[in-house]
């Protein structure tokens, strides 16, 4: 009989911990657990475990967030245990007690998501004061002021956050109050006034919702973690995590925390400091603090903060106000900084002389702090080469190829702010987001200027060229968020001051209303009356030293779209191995060559269009001559004429006239010529290789051009590697016809200069039929560049020049995740691709493969090619530096 298998006693599966405790030097989260308890979770649980002194609390987890929303937005009652119980354990290690009148327990309910989303998500600050915790706390504190501030503070914020009451009804309050009493500072409202403020508030609250405030501590607790689960779908939240390419499943975490307090009084502070420089990247201790006072003053902007560390020139810094402080905090900072081996941005209370850290994360940073703490932990030996590589996002790179101020013709300024973000910015003033959105939907380049920003500013900000406030620190939202997103910003510059009307702004006696322009230099911080030219920035020795580690990293080789030899120049200088396309069209974009191609297209005769090349073929061979010089022997990719002939033919009648002039013909004729050749669709019409099926002297020419010019070179002693690519295949004997006829042009210009001059021919794949037939085509091209511009319009049916109409509401509903002109649609356009090199490399399995769309730039879409075994990518010359990186990242990544 068959032995029977014994059955396995079954294990009860346990449901996962939904809350992690935090306390007294112990926790049950870690740092790698940022998943589940977000960055500041994990953050708060790793600095406990390391004995840094973290004010106790607990986390409750992301999948908790997801669970909520599932359930119809409400809270679990198991949960609501675990809750209870990590709470207990709060009370425990604090010596207080929730709810209870002797030492009341208070508690912070703050977001936190796995990658950090500063501001867009909801805090409730002081949680647990009512009538009768607010007593104990009074008596704690021995400052009822201090006690009755909070509690007002408190009902306040819980009432936007969690009841949905507009803030301002309360600031009305707030200022009547002041009104009443003849003050202006909130702190010289008495103990009585703000007794009475609750009420106010608390009866506003009544009147708007139709129930009372919520008393009970715990009802509190329950209703301000809902809110900040709920937070996580608040419109700004949606929009900055569509901006940031954040996964809208993750969810938040909520760590509730015992309260700690900066503002007990003159020994009480908080702030927020970087352990090195976020705008530089210089090693230096550095933050901003402010004495007495509360959370989020920092953030907020609302104050003007001081200095963390000695300042020439100023006395207020925390460094000598409260030297023991600043001592340990230091320690703390670099004790941080090493053990996660980055720059950490931190958040600090002092209470009493006491140091609490309230959060640590790897702190933001421009693209030139980026690369130049990469490089310079790698010099301390905090990090290796291959770390220092992934550190450094490639798109930030984009900060350090942006123009700076022209020193030269840089006028006096007129304000100066703090240089919160570099480049620098001219554009419209406009004073509101939605102002900026709609000046720059028309076209126009736009400063916002506010006093200051928040998180519903963020669509004005996305597209302003810069940003200007009046208030504000270095870590002040506009600051943090400018650097972010990689704008410049000059922030709390007080020389801003506002009409009582809003609709006017004057900056160091100069009136601006709307429309007005101004310029800003975010790395000086300082403000200047309309338009100043710029030049481009200097890059940097750590920029070198990382861009060298990066080309020995990488697998890829980078080359440029370049058609000029001044493109060609810039590309060499940001690191181009070669030329990946030179789109020969694009050499003509000046008015008289423009004249000459037009003439071309609009032969009717053989002769005439040989007579219109004859004027052409110089101009091209002497640019082939510049680019070859620049790229000295390096391989030149230069891919013949294919120009959608509606780019070239004039639209409107004053254009006709114009050219019809400029050819020496009547209106009329060219009217009828136009007529002629204009195509319903032109995309996909009369271009490409076409163009030389029907008209090969076209091609001939060219071909001769690029020879001769190879010639001219060798005669010079520079060697030339032309490339030469056709357009626009879509099957082998088409390929075939074109190259036999470039072969035999080629041969008789060698024949003729008798040098021996190597040039290869290839083609675009651009045309899906030319991916499914690559084995054929392979057969007669000496490479392939995928042309994945028309590669995607074709495959996608999505025309490039009309997307644009509803493309933004396919990913504005997640119908398509990126917009697949800048990231390789994996799906179906990649998956072609994947067809069309399987099956040319069967054929030919040393085919030198690239690609050279606008993806080519795009390092998810370089990811891909380098996952596939492409040789080269190509794209414009400021983006050179970044698929160099990207490169690098793409082959460590999957090392
Ligand atoms: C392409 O189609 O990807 C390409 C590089 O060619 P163009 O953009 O000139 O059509
Ligand atoms: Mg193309």
């Amino acid at each position: 009989m068959a032995k029977r298998t014994p059955r396995r006693p079954s294990t009860p599966t346990r449901k996962p911990r939904a809350v992690y405790f935090f306390g007294a030097g112990r926790a049950q989260g870690r740092a790698s657990m940022r998943d589940l308890l977000g960055g500041k979770g994990a953050n708060l649980a790793e600095m406990t475990r390391l004995g840094i002194p973290v004010p106790a609390g607990f986390t409750i987890s992301t999948r908790v967030c997801s669970e909520f929303y599932a359930r119809g937005r409400k809270l679990g009652r198991e949960l609501r245990a675990e809750v209870l119980a990590a709470l207990a354990g709060v009370e425990k290690t604090m010596d207080g007690s929730f709810g209870s009148r002797a030492s009341p327990l208070l508690v912070s309910v703050r977001s936190g998501a796995r990658v950090s989303m500063p501001g867009m998500m909801d805090t409730v600050l002081n949680l647990g004061l009512n009538d009768e915790t607010v007593e104990g706390l009074a008596a704690e504190s021995g400052d009822r002021r201090f006690a009755f501030d909070s509690y007002r503070r408190f009902v306040q914020m819980y009432a936007d956050v969690v009841l949905g009451i507009e803030r301002e009804q309360f600031e009305a309050l707030l200022g009547a109050k002041k009104r009443s009493r003849g003050v202006a500072e909130d702190n010289a409202l008495s103990v009585d006034d703000l007794t009475e403020l609750v009420g106010g508030y608390k009866e506003l609250v009544r009147r708007e919702t139709g129930s009372a405030f919520p008393d009970a501590p715990l009802k509190q607790l329950w209703g301000a973690i809902s809110a900040v689960f709920d937070s996580w779908n608040t419109p700004r939240a949606i929009h900055y995590r569509k901006l940031n390419g954040i996964d809208d499943a993750w969810g938040t975490a909520v760590s509730v925390q015992a309260m700690v307090f900066g503002n007990l009084g003159d020994d009480s502070a908080t702030g927020v400091a970087f352990t090195r420089d976020p705008a530089t990247g210089e090693r230096r201790f550095f933050g901003e603090f402010l004495p007495k006072a509360q959370g989020e003053d920092v953030v907020a902007g609302i104050r003007t903060p001081q200095p963390i560390s000695r300042e020439s020139g100023r006395s207020d810094s925390f460094q000598e106000l409260m030297p023991a402080a600043y001592r340990e905090l230091r320690d703390t900072a670099e004790r941080l900084e090493k053990h996660y081996r980055d720059m950490q941005d931190l958040e600090f209370t002092i209470q009493r002389g006491r140091l609490w850290m309230l959060q640590t994360r790897n702190g933001k940073r421009t693209g030139q702090a980026s690369v130049r703490i990469a490089v310079e932990m790698v010099r301390e030996k905090l990090i290796d080469r291959d770390t220092a590589l992934q550190r450094v996002d490639p798109e930030h790179l984009n900060q350090l190829l942006h123009p700076t101020l022209d020193p030269a013709s840089t006028p006096p300024p007129i304000g100066e702010g703090l240089p919160a973000s570099p480049g620098a910015a001219c554009g419209a003033v406009v004073f509101d987001a939605d102002a900026a959105v709609t000046k720059a939907a028309a076209g126009e380049a736009v400063i916002l200027v506010r006093r200051e920003t928040s998180p519903e500013d963020i669509h004005g900000m996305t597209v302003a060229q810069g940003i200007l406030t009046e208030l504000g620190g270095k870590t002040s939202h506009a600051a943090v968020v400018a650097r972010g997103m990689g704008k410049c910003c000059v922030c709390g510059c007080s020389d801003l001051e506002f009409a009582t009307d809003g609709k006017s702004v004057s900056i160091g006696g100069v009136e601006f209303r709307e429309g007005d322009v101004l310029t800003i230099d975010g790395s000086s911080g300082y403000v200047f009356k309309g338009s100043v030219p710029t030049i481009e920035s200097e890059l940097g020795k750590e920029f070198k030293t990382l861009m060298g580690w990066a080309d020995r990293a990488r697998r890829l080789q980078v080359r440029a779209n370049a058609d000029t030899p001044a493109d060609a120049e810039l590309a060499r200088r940001f690191g181009a191995d070669g030329i990946g396309l030179c789109r020969t069209e694009h050499m003509f974009f000046q008015a008289e060559r423009l004249l000459a191609v037009r003439r071309m297209i609009l032969s009717e005769t053989v002769a005439e269009r040989e007579a219109a090349l004859d004027e052409i073929q110089p101009m091209q061979r002497e640019d082939f001559v510049g680019i070859f010089t620049a790229m000295s022997g390096l391989p030149v990719t230069i891919r013949l004429l294919d120009p959608p002939l509606h780019e070239f033919l004039p639209h409107d009648n004053e254009e006709i006239e114009h050219l019809a002039s400029d050819l020496g013909i009547a209106v009329e004729e060219l009217r009828r010529k136009v007529d002629d050749i204009r195509e319903f669709n032109p995309m996909l019409g009369h271009r490409g290789c076409r163009l030389a099926i029907t008209y090969p002297e076209i091609y001939r020419v060219q071909t001769r051009a690029i020879i001769e010019a190879a010639c001219d070179c060798l005669a010079k002693g520079v060697r030339a590697k032309p490339e030469i690519m056709v357009p626009l295949v879509g099957g082998a004997r088409e390929l075939r016809e074109i190259r036999n006829l470039i072969d035999a042009a080629a041969a008789e210009v060698i024949k003729q200069r008798g040098r021996r001059v190597r040039y290869s021919v290839g083609t675009m794949i651009e045309v899906p039929r030319a991916a499914l037939n690559a084995g054929r085509i392979a057969e007669v091209a000496d490479f392939f560049s995928f042309g994945t511009n028309d590669l995607t319009q074709m495959t996608m049916a999505l025309s490039r020049d009309d997307s644009g109409r509803f493309l933004p509401e396919y990913l504005e509903r997640g119908l398509l995740s990126d917009d697949p002109f800048v990231t390789l649609d994996l799906e179906g356009v990649g998956e072609l691709i994947r067809i069309g090199l399987r099956t040319a490399r069967r054929v030919k399995p040393g085919l030198k493969i690239g690609i050279c769309g606008e993806h080519g730039g795009d390092p998810r879409s370089i990811a891909f090619c380098d996952a596939n075994g492409f040789d080269y990518v190509s794209c414009s010359p400021f983006r050179v530096p970044i698929a160099r990186l990207a490169g690098a990242q793409a082959a460590l990544s999957s090392a």
